[in-house]
Order: structure tokens, then sequence, then C-alpha cells
């Protein structure tokens, strides 16, 4: 009996797992389509100064207009994404397009701000990374301080003398780097200062939480006060009221992202965004 249970069982597992493998397979056929046809879009958040909500830098966040679907989100495809190698051309696409939209809000005469966009792992692996940042920005005139590479906490365990020496050259084109969702990986305080980031980026989950949860609030100050005395800016990551802005601002950090500043905007309307808040109060 337990035998025969034992044998549905895994041909039950066998025949989801090819369920599985076929819609990761047609999913990839999709984004290889998607990069072709120019499906995807950037949407682009605003992080502010978190004591005054002055603008300061957008967070490139990719999406899939897909033709049937509609808008779908990263978190449905950059893993799939990863695991195909395709990471490597989208994230291509993303930086250039970043770039370019940054140009374009600069000849538009706004104000001077930092763009960032995300980095996966498989890019620091199998792109020629520096080459393609350092041709994106040539294209586009920009000046390297401007861009900002959002990197994760598990991008800095590939300890590896090239990927050293990668982020020390990409440090030496004069982009930032920031540590994204930072507490919720492995994090070596040597290696911060060793591959010299720039700022963390302190994850939501700590964040939208904070008030009621002494844990968090522990969480939060620790890596604030750390980050002063390494000299790295702090940016908390969905703050979605007031009242955590605020906490989060007597604890010392320095920059706020989240639904209470503004969504993630379509480039139009961060256009408007920023303007409206350029706008002396
Ligand atoms: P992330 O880099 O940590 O980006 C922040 C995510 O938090 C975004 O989700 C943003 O919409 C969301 N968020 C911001 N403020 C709030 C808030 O107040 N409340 C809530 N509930 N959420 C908030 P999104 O755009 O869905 O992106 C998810 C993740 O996908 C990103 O997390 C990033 O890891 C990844 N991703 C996005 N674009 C790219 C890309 O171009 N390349 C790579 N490799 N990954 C990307
Ligand atoms: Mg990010
Ligand atoms: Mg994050
Ligand atoms: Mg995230």
């Amino acid at each position: 009996q337990a035998k025969s249970a034992g044998r549905n069982g895994f041909c039950f597992f066998d025949a989801q797992m090819n369920a599985d493998t076929r819609e990761r397979l047609s999913l990839e056929l999709d984004l290889r389509q998607a990069l072709v046809r120019g499906e995807f879009v950037l949407h682009y958040q605003p992080i502010v100064d978190i004591h005054n909500g002055r603008l300061l830098a957008a967070e490139a966040l990719v999406r899939w207009q897909h033709p049937v679907l509609g808008m779908i989100a990263p978190d449905r495809f950059i893993r799939v994404a990863e695991q195909s190698g395709l990471i490597v051309e989208i994230g291509e696409w993303v930086l250039n397009e970043a770039c370019r939209q940054m140009m374009l809000w600069q000849a538009a005469g706004l104000p001077r701000f930092v763009v960032s966009v995300n980095l996966s792992a498989v890019q620091f692996r199998r792109g020629n990374l520096e080459a393609l940042i350092g041709s994106a920005l040539s294209r586009f005139g920009l000046n390297p301080s401007c861009l900002e590479l959002e990197l994760t906490e598990s991008i800095l365990l590939q300890d590896s003398a090239a990927f050293i020496d990668m982020l020390y050259r990409l440090k030496t084109l004069g982009v930032k780097l920031s540590i994204d969702d930072f507490g919720t990986g492995y994090s070596n305080l040597a290696y911060l200062q060793r591959f010299r980031v720039d700022k963390l980026k302190i994850d939501q989950s700590f964040v939208r939480t904070l008030l009621g949860n002494t844990q968090d609030q522990a969480i939060v100050t620790a890596i604030i006060q750390m980050a002063k005395s390494l000299n790295l800016l702090t940016t908390a990551e969905g703050i979605e009221d007031d009242s955590i802005r605020r906490l989060l601002a007597e604890l010392g950090c320095d920059q706020g992202q989240g639904y209470l500043f503004a969504r993630p905007l379509p480039a139009q309307e961060f256009m408007a965004f920023a303007q409206r808040t350029q706008l002396p109060a």
C-alpha cells in the first residue's frame, strides 16, 4: 500500500516537474521574443531626502508589457531570465534605456539626480560589464557619478579575484555602488569597505513593520549606525506612511523610497513628479 502510494506520489511529482519545466521553457521563449519585439519598459521610482522630500535619485525597475497579459512585474520573470542567461541581454537593454532616459531628462533641464539600475549576479559572471557601462555612459554623454548600480548581498559572495577586480574597475569608472535589500542576506562588514560600496538600501521587510516591532527597530538602528561609521549612505525601501518616515529620519537614515513618496512611474509621469517636487514650497 505504502509502495503504491509512493509510486503514485512519484508519478504525480514527475508530471508536475514536467509541467514546471514546460512552463519555464515557454516563459523563456516568450522572454526571448519580448526582447526582440521591444516589450520591456522601465518605470522609475523616486528616491528622496528622507528629511525634506527633495528628489535625489530614480530607481529604474523593469516591466514586461505583454501584448495579451498586460504589465508583468519583474518578480514573475527575472528568476527565469537569470536561469536561462537571458538576464544578460535584458540587463544590457535596461542599462542602455536608463542611460538614454537620463540623457533626455538632463536635456529637458531637470535638476541632476542619480539613476540606479539593478544588476544580477549573472551579469557579473557573463557580461563584459565594464565595457558595457562605459559605452552606455559615453554614448549618452553622461557623467559616471550619475549612475548607480544596485547589487544584492548574494553578489558579494562571489569572492573570486575576477569579481573583485570587476567591482574595482567599475568604481574606477566613477559609478556608484549600493547594496540592495540589505539585511536579508549574508553581510560581511569587511566586504563593504573592500568593495568601496557607497550606499546600503535597507530592505523593506524591516521598514514595513518598524513601528510595532522592537526587533526590527534594533536591526534598522544597527544598520544605520554601522553605515555611519563606515561612511555609507542609507536608503530605506518600502516606506508607506509618514510615521515610519519620521522614525527613520530620527534614527538617522538619509534617504527614503516607497509608496508614501511615489510608486514606480512611467518616464513621463516621473518627469512630472520631478518638476512638481522641484517647485519652491
Ligand atoms: P528592488 O530592487 O528591491 O526594488 C524595489 C521593489 O519594491 C520594487 O518592486 C518596488 O515597486 C517595490 N516597492 C517600492 N516601494 C514600495 C512600497 O512602499 N511598498 C511596497 N509594497 N513595495 C514597494 P518591483 O518593481 O516589482 O521589482 C521587484 C524586484 O525585481 C526588484 O526589487 C529587483 O530585485 C528586481 N528587478 C527590477 N528591475 C530589475 C532589473 O532591471 N534587473 C534586475 N536584475 N532585477 C530587477
Ligand atoms: Mg533595487
Ligand atoms: Mg530592494
Ligand atoms: Mg527586492
